[in-house]
């Protein structure tokens, strides 16, 4: 019997890569609620909505209409990749750029409700593992697994900063940890869909975890 599995959480708690090991696993969907809003911003970025100068959020409501997401599953990949309007912009929505404004996108309710509802459609069908913020409270709350992934900011401050360096990228462990941090902020104290804890989600906190050791802690969960 298949199910729906919602994985919540904070910014860098490995939500995504336990989500993706657990589809492959079971052979379901997997879908990475946060690459939907990141492509949102990434949209309002290139449209100069969001600047470090401000952000016109009329504008991008506006816009809205025209902004079409669509994941499409990578064979050798293994999972699905983000198109955005057709393009594929899995690289451009991983910056610490798009990191910076994601969460005063995430704040715009209109975005939240295009998201949202785009969200429930894609899990009609059961066999489904969803990461995100809002998954196991607003999206699936009626998901038979709920998991809450919490680990301290600095662990997820570094694992953050190993991955974008091993990317190339130039930033320094300030940097990421004060994002990080500022997402939290941002993300707890949302008026629409502040990310807390679902009264049925389970809790796993993956300070002192190794990938493995979580896999097998939430593998046991599904058994149950
Ligand atoms: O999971 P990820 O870090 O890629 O998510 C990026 C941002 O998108 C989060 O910091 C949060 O602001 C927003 N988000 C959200 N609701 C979700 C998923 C992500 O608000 N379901």
């Amino acid at each position: 019997n298949k199910i729906t599995i919602a994985i919540d959480g904070f910014s860098s708690t490995g939500k995504s890569t336990l989500a993706k090991q657990l589809a492959q696993h079971l052979g379901y969907v997997y879908v990475d609620t946060g690459a939907m809003y990141r492509a949102v911003t990434y949209y309002a970025m290139q449209k100069e909505y969001i600047t470090s100068a401000g952000f016109d959020v009329a504008a991008l409501v506006n816009d809205l209409p025209n902004i079409s997401l669509q994941f499409q599953f990578n064979q050798a990949l293994g999972f699905a990749e983000m198109y955005l309007n057709g393009v594929l912009v899995e690289k451009e929505i991983r910056t610490i750029e798009v990191s910076n404004f994601v969460s005063k996108i995430a704040e715009v309710s209109e975005v939240r409700a295009k998201l949202v509802e785009q969200q429930k459609e894609m899990g009609k069908n059961k066999g489904i593992v969803m990461d995100g913020r809002d998954i196991g409270t607003v999206v699936f709350p009626d998901a038979e697994l709920k998991v809450f992934m919490t680990a301290s900011a600095t662990t997820r401050a570094q694992r953050r900063f190993d991955e974008l360096v091993a990317k190339g990228d130039a930033v320094t462990y300030e940097e990421v940890l004060k994002n990080v941090e500022e997402r939290d902020y941002i993300d707890t104290h949302r008026d629409d869909s502040p990310l807390v804890m679902a009264y049925d989600a389970i809790a796993v906190d993956n300070s002192a975890l190794t990938r493995e050791q979580q896999f097998a802690v939430v593998l046991d969960l599904v058994a149950q």
